[in-house]
């Protein structure tokens, strides 16, 4: 079934991992054997190919650098100038994934209708069909200053997710506190005169409220699950998935292990152990779907390149292309297969085409 993911890292796997992710995810794995660099080396997931064996045709794909001041210990750029040709070199990434044919920027009506009408041709082998990919921004550190934001909507920005981890330029983000202030302000009415998504991943709790009170554009959340069953602030409580709901958000369904079962222990615990299976991001689904009382605000954006592998994912997900395994899984679940059609793609579709009209 056709496949929207609407988050993955790709730039970012490619320019800070060195990874081609023309090749395999075996081949990108073998290479990096022996490499110690990053906890994931050699346990990747997510590459072209498989993508490709997955149906995943459209992914919502990011640019992403963080500016860090002196006393913030998270890794990041020291200057937001820095950090924004750091997301000019992802862009730059993605152009040349395009010039060759591997990629195909969405950012229009036109786009997204040409490129379903490609991708439901069963005609042509998937080998031959580009990859769509919709350019987002996570984390808004690099946009250094608001006038850079129609600079980046020229070469196809189209979502923002203002803030990451930790404190952020415009907004403070998972595991930090506190509002917007102005420049979050004046960002998010920036984004508003050029429609780009509001990507509510990620803003802390009071950043959160904030943005939902002054931004009157479209909202999604681009990778997001629930802290009713996994207690920790980089989730979204029912109060906030209520509201998200009124405001018609498609929240997309991560597939990061310390996210989906509780007590995860980062490089100590094993999906194994914690029995952490693509079922257990199914809870987080429905459970949005117990509150919307419907399945229209769902979706996938598994994450599942964003710095971990294979030791922090479900552990009956190889690579990607298992994402095919949800449809089955839904329908034992007793969804209808016009439910099952919605988390695959359908919800992501009526969002954009809304959101572009
Ligand atoms: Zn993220």
């Amino acid at each position: 079934m056709f496949t929207i993911d609407a988050h993955l890292d790709l730039s970012m796997n490619a320019m800070e991992w060195n990874r081609d992710l023309r090749n395999t995810v075996f081949e990108i794995r073998e290479r990096e054997k022996g490499l110690s660099d990053k906890p994931d080396r050699a346990k990747g997931t997510v590459a072209f190919p498989e993508l490709r064996k997955g149906n995943v045709g459209l992914v919502v794909a990011t640019q992403i650098a963080r500016y860090v001041a002196p006393d913030n210990p998270l890794p990041g750029w020291a200057s937001p100038e820095q950090a924004w040709a750091q997301t000019q070199g992802q862009v730059a990434w993605y152009q040349a994934m395009e010039a060759c044919g591997e990629m195909v920027q969405i950012n229009d009506l036109a786009s997204l209708e040409k490129h379903l009408a490609l991708w439901s041709d069963t005609a042509i082998p998937n080998e031959q069909k580009a990859i769509g990919y919709i350019l987002s921004l996570e984390g808004a550190d690099s946009i250094v200053t608001v006038d850079h934001v129609a600079k980046a909507y020229e070469y196809g920005l189209r979502a923002i997710g203002p803030a990451h981890y930790g404190p952020g330029r415009y907004a403070n983000g998972t595991d930090a506190t506190g509002g917007l202030g102005p420049q979050g302000r004046d960002l998010l009415k920036e984004m508003e005169r050029l429609n780009i998504i509001l990507d509510a991943t990620h803003l802390c709790d009071d950043s959160f409220w904030e943005a939902l009170d002054h931004f009157h554009g479209n909202i999604w959340a681009s990778h997001n699950l629930c802290r009713s069953l996994v207690n920790h602030n980089r989730q979204f409580s029912d109060e906030q998935i209520k509201e998200l709901i009124n405001r018609g958000v498609v929240i997309g369904g991560a597939l990061d292990a310390w996210m989906m079962v509780p007590n995860w222990v980062r490089g100590v615990s094993t999906p194994e152990n914690m029995n952490c299976n693509l079922e257990v991001m199914l809870d987080h689904l429905d459970h949005i779907c117990q509150i919307a009382g419907n399945a229209n605000h769902i979706g996938i954006g598994s994450d599942l390149d964003g710095a971990f592998g294979k030791e922090q994912s479900p552990y009956d997900l190889e690579t990607i292309a298992d994402l095919q395994k949800i449809p089955d899984m839904l329908l034992k679940r007793g969804y209808s297969q016009e439910d099952i059609e919605k988390v695959m793609h359908g919800n992501w579709l009526r969002f954009l085409r809304n959101a572009w009209k």
